[in-house]
Order: C-alpha cells, then structure tokens, then sequence
C-alpha cells in the first residue's frame, strides 16, 4: 500500500490559476487555469487530516492565493476551526493596486491570524509584475505591522535597477548581465526543475542515452517528502519535488491502493525503470534515442499518457500541469 503515517510541514494549493507565468514555475501555473478555488469544506477535510497525521501548522500557496481574497479567507477561517496555524501566505504582488486596498485585505488575513507575507523578488517574477507593485506591498505590510519574508532579497538590486512601472523581460537582463544569465540564475535561485521549470532549462542539460538512464534507475521516494509536501485544492497529496503526480490525501492516511495508482507506484517503488517499462507494455510507448536525464524521460511519457492518449489517469493529475505548460 501506499501510505504517510507522518507530515511534519507543507503547504496548501488554493488553486493554480495565476496572473503569472514565470519561467521558473514548477507547478505550470498561469493565467490559463480554470478559476477553481479550495473550498472551505474541502480545507475543512485536508486539515483534519493533517492534524491526525501530526502537522499543525502550514503555509498558503497557489497559483496566486490572493486573486480571490474572499475565497482565502474562507480557508483561513478553516485553519483556525481545524487549530492548524499558518507559516506563511505566498504572494506574487500582482493584486497589488494601492496603499488603502492593500491595508484593507492585510488586516482581514491579519484578523485570521496570518503573521507573515511571503513576497516574491526576482527576474521571473518581474517578467510580468512591475515592481512598484512589490514595493507597494511590502511598504502596505510594515504599515499595518504585517511580516514580510522577502523571496529573494539577494534579487532585489538587480530588479531595482530597472524601471519599477515596467515589467522587464529575462532578455533584457541578459542584455544586462551576459549570456549565461539565466544558468546563473537557475543556482543562485535553487530551483525545482520540473513543470515549467524543467522545459525553460530542458535545453542547457546534458542528454543521455536512454539505455543508461534506465540502467541508473532508482526508486524516487514520491512519498518521502514529509517537511515540505503540498496537498490542493482536490485534496490532491502532491510529492515534495514532483507536481504532476497526485493521490488523494485521505486515502494516503489508511493506505492507497497500488493497482489503482499504478504510475505513482512505479516510480514510488522501482523508478524511471518501472513507468518506462509500464508505459511501453501497456500504453505503446516508444522513446526517442536520449533525454537529459531521468525526468525529461519521466515528463515524456507522462505527457505522451496524457496529452497525446488523452488518459484520466487519476495518479497524473492535475491534467493542467501538463496542458498549461
Ligand atoms: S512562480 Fe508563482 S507567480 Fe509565477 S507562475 Fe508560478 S505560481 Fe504564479
Ligand atoms: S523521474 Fe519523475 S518522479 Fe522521479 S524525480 Fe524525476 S520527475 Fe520526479
């Protein structure tokens, strides 16, 4: 079976919709998604579960939480019935207008017990929010004595260097800083290279041949990640490092079937070997000669399951984090 019996931290998807569509995405979120919200019964369920399992406290993310205040206070409301604090929210600043409008949904989260904004800083995000937005906001939040944890204040000369009522896009900062701009940015960021992530750096990776990334196939331990798991507005468990898979958090608790969710088994428990060789028995796969490494073969043929077949796999989902890449 498939099972947690212990989360420590993680975060909840509110949903995936975005104003933004960086580069450096892992959970391919954009302005394409369809509008869906967590709801509040459904935060409810996620966060009865979490507290048996033995998290009490999480942190918010999205897609953008806070295009909808409303429907995040709701959530929050949730947390506090259920007795599970909050980190953090993260924030992309795009919701940002003025000071007074600002101040007013800080101190309706302030007044749901949010101590903390996570404010994104960085030449991703300023491809599409210009950065008075992010000045605005952080100058809002020591007004009404609001945290901000600035992500990433090693950034902020770099962005601040540009016109802050414009957004800037990557080209011009390696107009700016040279060529391998974007590979350096890649290491000093830490990024997760999947989803959108991984086909913005697919280009700059070594490939290899298929023979020997199967040959080094080892287990992926989707399951492992109890200090920063994420579960969605579903309920959807997402693995700490791997959007795109998914098993519903409630039946993770009393064990989740392994023929049921048999492409989440297959890396769980053998590896990039396991879903390869399931895929070309069952569902026609056929590589090509080489990948750039294990999870641009992993992202082959999961895209070619569920885009190219069209399959309701209910382990890939959700379907938009390989439709909206
Ligand atoms: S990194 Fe954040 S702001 Fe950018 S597209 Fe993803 S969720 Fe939206
Ligand atoms: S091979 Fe697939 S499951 Fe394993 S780490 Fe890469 S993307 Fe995740």
């Amino acid at each position: 079976m498939l099972k947690i019996q212990y989360l420590v931290s993680g975060g909840i998807i509110t949903n995936y919709k975005c104003s933004s569509k960086c580069k450096h995405c892992c959970y391919s979120s954009s302005p394409k998604w369809p509008n869906d919200y967590m709801t509040p019964s459904m935060a409810d369920e996620i966060f009865a579960v979490l507290k048996r399992l033995g998290c009490d406290a999480v942190h918010i993310g999205g897609g953008e939480p806070l295009l909808q205040p409303d429907k995040l206070y709701g959530i929050l409301d949730a947390a506090y019935r259920n007795n599970i604090g909050i980190e953090y929210i993260e924030t992309n600043a795009s919701w940002y207008k003025d000071a007074a409008s600002a101040k007013t949904i800080l101190k309706e989260l302030k007044g749901r017990g949010v101590k903390t904004l996570l404010i994104s800083i960085d030449p991703y995000h300023n491809e599409y929010i210009p950065f008075w937005k992010v000045k605005g906001l952080i100058q809002a939040c020591s007004a009404v004595k609001m945290n901000v944890f600035p992500w990433q204040m090693e950034f902020w000369d770099e962005v601040d260097a540009l016109d802050d009522h414009e957004t800037h896009s990557l080209d011009e900062y390696i107009r700016l800083y040279g060529e391998d701009y974007p590979v350096r940015l890649m290491s000093r960021y830490g990024l997760n290279l999947k989803g959108r992530a991984f086909m913005t750096y697919r280009p700059f990776m070594k490939k290899q041949p298929v023979d020997q990334i199967l040959k080094e196939s080892k287990p992926c331990g989707l399951l492992s990640g109890i200090y920063h798991f994420h579960v969605d507005l579903y309920g959807s468990y997402i693995p700490q490092s791997c959007p795109g898979f998914s098993i519903p958090v409630k039946e993770l608790v009393s064990g989740a079937d392994p023929d049921k969710y048999r492409i989440f088994n297959s890396m769980e428990s053998v590896g990039i070997r396991g879903l390869f060789e399931l895929a070309e028995k069952e569902y026609g796969y056929t590589p090509k000669n080489e990948y750039a490494g294990k999870c641009d073969l992993c992202y082959d043929i999961r895209n070619h399951l569920v885009l190219e077949l069209g399959l309701d796999l209910p382990d890939l989902k959700p379907e938009g984090h390989y439709k909206y890449i």
